[in-house]
């Protein structure tokens, strides 16, 4: 039986949310001592700790310090959606931590070959780093909203071994259809394969998340080996009823595994948890209904005129080409628009709305 440990902290102080990581560590009966451990964060862009987009500098400084305690050597990486990693982390307050706490960041850069296993049409992935070079990788997501996939957890975080704009291949391979991108994000969680999922839910992210929706207080940290396990456990606090896609795909494939949740403490679900726009019309239909329905459920991407300051960015990461400035504003071809949301998940001005 997997364990999922789930503890509070309302606070991002580092000594509490140390404590409470050591003591999910041996309930989970892990001994890293000594390894060589990557760090993997969600760092999708470069967004202050208070926007609630990224995994707090100091929950990591916490978890860091306790691999250290242990003799560990740790690196800290991953592959935001079109900025440099260099970039992100001195924005979002962690170039400092990581220089006083002697952390390699490693950005994913490379071309790491693997094959997948299967649950998805295609076996072939490029990584953006080999997280085999590493004894132990420790996926650390932030709890929040996501407009394509309802919300984005520990599965969908390891999707971050994927190169910047390799990313958005894989959107356009899958298109409109979430079942698929759902399939396609655990066969790259199933190559990662993390030693051990830790959730930033201190404060998460509700609303039109991933990186424009509302901070949201929870007070939770929630430690698991099994990222599928804690990912149901989190579904069924925060949405039950309307499964995400990549729980959906990962229980139909049999990889939920049958688990218990330690209670360390756990806060209340917060009164006020809101879900995407994006994702609030077909969730609850039998899936070849909401096939057949797609065009017409799925949500069309807009600009807020008044807000967008014609940077440019939603078309260079539109996967589907689907974007070109026009005067003001950006016009969408929604013909051609998969509604990824990419564009929304990168607008750095939050001025795209569905
Ligand atoms: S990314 Fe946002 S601010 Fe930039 S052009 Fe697109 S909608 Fe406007
Ligand atoms: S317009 Fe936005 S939602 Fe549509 S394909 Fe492009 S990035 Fe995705």
């Amino acid at each position: 039986m997997e364990k999922v440990i789930a503890g509070r902290s309302d606070s991002y102080d580092p000594r509490e949310i140390k404590g409470l990581l050591e003591s999910g560590f041996k309930r989970i009966g892990l001994d890293i001592t000594g390894r060589s451990v990557l760090v993997k964060p969600n760092l999708l862009a470069s967004k202050a700790p208070d926007r609630a987009a990224t995994t707090h500098p100091d929950f990591l400084r916490a978890l860091i310090e306790l691999l250290i305690d242990h003799s560990c050597m740790v690196c800290l990486g991953d592959s935001p959606g079109y900025e440099s990693l260099d970039r992100v982390l001195r924005i979002g307050g962690y170039t400092g931590m990581l220089r006083e706490l002697g952390v390699r960041a490693v950005p994913f850069t490379r071309e790491v070959a693997k094959k997948g296993s299967g649950i998805s049409p295609y076996r072939d992935f490029v990584l953006g780093e080999d997280p085999d070079r590493y004894e132990a990788v420790i996926n650390v997501p932030k709890l929040k909203t996501h407009g394509m996939m309802g919300m984005t957890l520990g599965v969908k975080n390891t999707f971050g071994f994927i190169r910047g704009f390799a990313k958005g291949r894989w959107h356009l391979r899958a298109g409109r259809d979430r079942d698929l991108f759902a399939s396609i994000i655990v066969d790259i969680h199933r190559i990662v394969s993390p030693t051990l999922t830790i959730l930033d839910g201190i404060v998460g992210m509700c609303g039109d998340g991933p990186s424009n929706g509302d901070p949201v207080a929870c007070g939770l940290v929630a430690i698991s080996r099994d990222a599928f396990a804690l990912d149901a456990f989190i579904e069924d606090r925060f949405w039950p009823g309307a499964p995400l896609p990549v729980n959906e795909c990962a229980a139909r494939h049999g990889l939920v595994p049958p688990f218990e949740v330690i209670d360390l403490g756990l806060p209340p679900a917060p009164a006020h948890f809101t879900m995407p726009r994006a994702c609030d019309t077909d969730w609850n239909l039998p899936r070849p209904v909401k096939r057949l329905l797609r065009n017409v459920l799925t949500k069309k991407p807009k600009a807020d005129r008044d807000t967008c300051r014609l940077c440019g960015i939603c078309a260079e990461v539109c996967p589907a080409g689907a974007i070109r400035l026009g005067e003001g504003s950006p016009l969408f071809d929604h013909r051609a628009c998969i509604r990824c949301y990419c564009c929304q998940e990168m607008c750095p001005h939050g001025a795209i709305r569905t």
